[in-house]
This record gives structure tokens, C-alpha cells and sequence, in this order.
């Protein structure tokens, strides 16, 4: 099963790693593909490769990427056991904000990863990727924290660890967000229901967020169904 999702994996990277059906193609240096453990449990999902990542052709090799892996170290983790891709898979010059026309050409190929690597946890770092995985438009402000269902995984959302360079105080919020992704991933080992860890913070989402069930969360977050087509199906 591994190697056939390692092979899945290569031969999906060798089918788009040319891709240019947006702008973002005739401006990068490298196609930045993702990283990591093809079995890995848990898929950390970024925005878009920075300058660091553009010349390297790797995801998260910057001062976010050494933010990262310290918080992954926290919790016992490195990056050979995770995986790691972005919602584009290219630079947007000068780090400008991914355009949504970017991410709804760009989007399949994220999908399509998850489909391979198949998750139990996909760990949403920032605004772009928690609001295309969660078909929302809700700010991450007020969806970090919880924890929702889409599609039968569980969906983390968390602040972007760029947000701790320029604000320290925000790495003990990423700390604090990083001890409940390890305790969600014991209690898969354990056998436990996310539900009975998750009390008063799951949220229930298939294609889309749904008002929770069982141990909903008791401050329901104001979530609106997407209008502009970023559905999180995989
Ligand atoms: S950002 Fe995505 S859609 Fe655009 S050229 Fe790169 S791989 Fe293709």
C-alpha cells in the first residue's frame, strides 16, 4: 500500500510539474510540488511558495520552515513523518496574495494529493488553505483552534507560522494548537474518537461546514457556504 502511493505520488509529480494553466507558470523558478511521508497520518497544508522555496523547489525551507519544524519537534515530530504541499504550487511574484482564479486552477492538484496520501488529519496553516479545505469564507481568526470534519478527516485550522515572525506572541498560540494536533493523533493510535478528545470543539462538515453534531461546538463559528467555488472535496 505505501509503495503504491509512493509510485502514485512520483507519477503524479512527473504529470503536472510542468503545469503553466495560470500566470504563476511563466514566473517561477521551480514548481514546488510538496514534501514529505507519502503514508504520513497528517498534511500540513500552506498558501504558496516564498522566494526561499521558489529557488529550492521544496516547500517550507524559509524562516516559516524553521518555525515549523521547531513546533513539530515539540511534539516529537519531523518532517519525515508529515507531509507538506501549498494550495499553489507556484510563486506569486513578490509574495503577492494568491489570486482566487489562481487557486481554483491550481486547487485539483492539492485535492488529488490528499486523495493519494489519504490522511487522517489535514493540519490547515493560515487563511488560504483553511478556507479552501473548509469551502468557507470565514476568517481564520475565528476557525483556529477547532476542529471540523470534511469528507471523513479531521480538519485542524491553525495560524500560518509566518504570523510568529512578525508577531512572537503568536507562537504560543501555534504551540498551544500543535499539543491539540498530538493529542488528536493519540487518540487515532489509541483508538479513541476525536469526538470524546474534541468536546465542545468539533465541528461536522462533509462538502462544505454543517452545524456540528454530538460534542458541536458551543460557540458556532459564523461560517457561510462559499460563493466563489473553492469546494473541499477530495
Ligand atoms: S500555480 Fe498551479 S495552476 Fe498555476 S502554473 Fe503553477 S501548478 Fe499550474
Amino acid at each position: 500500500m505505501g509503495e503504491d502511493k509512493r509510485e502514485k505520488l512520483k507519477e503524479f509529480y512527473f504529470q503536472i510539474k510542468e503545469c503553466m494553466e495560470c500566470e504563476l507558470g511563466k514566473t517561477r523558478t521551480n514548481f514546488v510540488f510538496g514534501s514529505g511521508n507519502y503514508g504520513a497520518e497528517i498534511v500540513f497544508i500552506g498558501e504558496a511558495p516564498g522566494r526561499n522555496e521558489d529557488l529550492q523547489g521544496k516547500p517550507f525551507v524559509g524562516q516559516a520552515g524553521k518555525i515549523l519544524d521547531e513546533l513539530l519537534l515539540s511534539i516529537g515530530f519531523n518532517r519525515s513523518e508529515i507531509f507538506i504541499a501549498n494550495v499553489l504550487k507556484c510563486r506569486p511574484p513578490e509574495n503577492r496574495d494568491p489570486k482566487i482564479e489562481e487557486i481554483n486552477i491550481c486547487k485539483k492538484y492539492l485535492f488529488k494529493q490528499i486523495e493519494i496520501i489519504d490522511p487522517k488529519i489535514i493540519c490547515t496553516m493560515g487563511k488560504y488553505s483553511t478556507q479552501l479545505i473548509l469551502s468557507t469564507d470565514t476568517g481564520i481568526t475565528k476557525l483556529r483552534g477547532k476542529v471540523f470534519r470534511v469528507n471523513k478527516r479531521t480538519v485542524l485550522p491553525i495560524n500560518h507560522p509566518a504570523a510568529a515572525l512578525y508577531t512572537p506572541s503568536r507562537f504560543e498560540i501555534l504551540r498551544e494548537d500543535f499539543r491539540r494536533i498530538k493529542m488528536i493523533l493519540d487518540s487515532y493510535e489509541n483508538q479513541e474518537t476525536v469526538e470524546d478528545l474534541s468536546a465542545g470543539l468539533l465541528s461536522d462538515s462533509d462538502s462544505g461546514i454543517k452545524t456540528g453534531k454530538g460534542n458541536a461546538v458551543s460557540t458556532e463559528p459564523d461560517l457561510q457556504k462559499s460563493k466563489n467555488e473553492q469546494l473541499g472535496l477530495f
